[in-house]
Parts: C-alpha cells; sequence; structure tokens
C-alpha cells in the first residue's frame, strides 16, 4: 500500500524532530530515501513458524541514496499510529478502495 503525499510528510517531518545525526552508519552520506509503504516484522509465538494476519511490528524504511543501508523505524514510536493502522486497514480489506 503506497502512503500518500501526506503521510509521507507527516513521516519527514517526525524523523526531522527526532534525528539529530543523517550520516549513513556505514557511507557517511546523508542522502536518504522513504520507502512508499509499511515495512511489518512478524512477532513469532511459535519459532519456525509464521502466521498470515499474525502480529507485526509496522516500520517506515529509510533507504541510503549511495549505499543501500536500509534503516527500519517504529511508526508507533514515531507517535503515526494513525497512519500504521490505516495501512494494516486497507491491506485487510483488499476489495476497498484507497480512501485519499
Ligand atoms: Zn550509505
Amino acid at each position: 500500500m503506497a502512503l500518500s503525499s501526506d503521510d509521507q510528510k507527516r513521516i519527514s517531518e517526525a524523523l526531522e524532530a527526532r534525528v539529530s545525526n543523517w550520516d549513513c552508519s556505514l557511507c557517511g552520506e546523508s542522502d536518504w530515501t522513504l520507502a512508499d509503504g509499511i515495512v511489518a516484522i512478524v512477532l513469532q509465538d511459535t519459532p519456525g513458524t509464521v502466521a498470515l494476519g499474525g502480529r507485526t511490528l509496522a516500520n517506515f524504511a529509510l533507504t541510503c541514496s549511495n549505499c543501500g543501508n536500509t534503516l527500519l523505524l517504529n511508526g508507533i514510536v514515531l507517535g503515526l499510529r494513525d497512519i500504521v493502522e490505516k495501512e494494516k486497514k486497507l491491506e485487510e480489506e483488499p476489495g476497498k478502495p484507497e480512501e485519499r
């Protein structure tokens, strides 16, 4: 699910309010690209299994435009629960048109 331009703006503002050093830890450049969607990290209740529709951590991904180093930032910690829950709700209702 793509992020709306308003969501992308709010994510950028949340990051700019919290991040003081934008230098990539691998290459030292500071040109990052926000992925156009949510990255879900699956929480496993039983090791070795993956439950479809199970619990996840919802993250925004920033990728270094120079070396590809990718950072995952938790959307809840950033105070953007409404964005990650909207994305999750839309994913659960694939036939529902986008509300943009
Ligand atoms: Zn880099």
